[in-house]
């Protein structure tokens, strides 16, 4: 269904390597899974090669994860309008969803409910429990 697409962004980006998969990933630095066929495939493609094309590593903290979806669904409705793909606002809410819940989820603190924080390594905080102090 998606053949003539697939080949012209498989030709245009010959520099990447493109394998079907059971969702959507990108795999630094240069694997674009793709994910079954679904309404939007177009788009959510564009999305992963956003991804390769700003060459996004990986993360440590989840502000910087949240900050590169955002940025590879800028890059996406780039794309979109030289590709002549349609663009789903709804679509992109719903993903970036995903990781707001995500997001939210993972910062809560199991034992009190409290918000935690993330430090540069990655680990998380909770200013009740640990009775963090940061040193100046
Ligand atoms: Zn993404
Ligand atoms: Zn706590």
């Amino acid at each position: 269904m998606y053949e003539a697409f697939l080949t012209k962004i498989k030709n245009d980006f010959s520099n990447y390597r493109f394998i079907d998969g059971e969702k959507f990933a990108f795999r630094p630095p240069k694997t674009i899974v793709l994910g079954p066929e679904e309404p939007f495939y177009e788009l959510l493609t564009l999305h992963e090669i956003s991804h390769a094309i700003l060459k996004h590593k990986d993360f440590r903290t989840d502000a910087e994860r949240l900050k590169m979806e955002n940025a590879a669904w800028d890059k996406a409705r780039e794309l979109a309008d030289e590709y002549g793909v349609e663009i789903s606002e709804m679509i992109i809410q719903r993903e970036l969803d995903t990781y707001r819940d995500w997001l939210h989820k993972k910062s809560r603190c199991p034992v009190c409910g409290l918000t935690r924080f993330q430090t540069p390594d990655g680990k998380y905080h909770c200013p009740r429990c640990e009775n963090f102090v940061i040193e100046a």
